[in-house]
């Protein structure tokens, strides 16, 4: 056994991250990998939704969405997509995949879902939200130009549910939030969809394969 391997046989707890993945860049595989070092998770799954439930249909397909997202984690075996929400099709509601992930893992391993800061933020408008720690932990990552305002609900929200150590979130299966801080990236797709739309290059923010299928389909521009 490798020194590798056997830091996976003694991981535990799934984290997933969803997001429009449109496109998929190093921001997100970059706040994937840093977790899954820290935490030696024994897996992360990029959730790909369907229909974005906060903003409006993504100018490339689902389909597109969901490819460049698998050509994005081929590279570490750790990774993986899940396609639960484009298989469901709809709005693409947090609650239903995670009711669902926990109906498929059981009752006690720890899931994790892996949040930027601007989505934690937004948490207060989203389906059932305060429902979403009964199936899941909360792992709530730094984003440059977002600062934990937590106000109102989202405040007592935490109060009730903060973890005192990121220990509590492997040994619970669900019902904590946790805030850590990673190397910052400010990188965006909606940064990457306008410098393709200005024909400026978009090298090195997101793989390389990524980056050959959006020219190959001309998306974005
Ligand atoms: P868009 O600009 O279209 O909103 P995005 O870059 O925010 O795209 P999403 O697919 O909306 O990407 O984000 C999915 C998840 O990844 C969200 O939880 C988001 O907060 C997080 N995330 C995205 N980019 C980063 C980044 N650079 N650093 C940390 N977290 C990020
Ligand atoms: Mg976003």
């Amino acid at each position: 056994m490798t020194t590798k391997d056997k830091g996976r046989a003694e991981s535990s707890g799934l984290a997933i991250m969803g997001g429009t993945f449109d496109p998929v860049h190093n921001g997100h595989l970059r706040t994937a990998v840093e977790i899954l070092d820290r935490y030696h998770y024994s897996a992360l799954k990029l959730v790909p939704c369907y229909q974005p439930v906060h903003k409006g249909w993504p100018g490339v397909s689902p389909a597109q969405r969901l490819e460049m997202a698998k050509l994005a984690v081929s590279g570490d075996d750790r990774l993986s997509v899940d396609s639960r929400e484009m298989d469901r099709q709809g709005p693409s509601y947090s609650v239903d995949t995670l009711r669902d992930i926990r109906s498929e893992i059981g009752p006690d391993e720890s899931l994790i879902m892996v949040l930027g800061m601007d989505s934690f933020l937004s948490l207060p408008t989203w389906q059932d939200w305060q429902e979403l720690v009964q199936y899941a932990h909360i792992l709530v990552v730094s984003r440059p130009g977002w600062e934990p305002d937590l106000i109102s609900e989202l405040g007592a929200f935490c109060e009730n549910y903060r973890a005192a150590s990121s220990h509590e979130l492997q040994c619970a299966p669900s019902g904590r939030v946790w805030f850590e801080t990673l190397t910052p990236l400010g990188i965006s797709s909606s940064m990457i969809r306008a410098l393709a739309r200005k024909n400026e290059s978009i090298a090195y923010l997101l793989p390389e394969p990524v980056q050959k299928y959006i020219e190959e389909h001309q998306l974005y521009r």
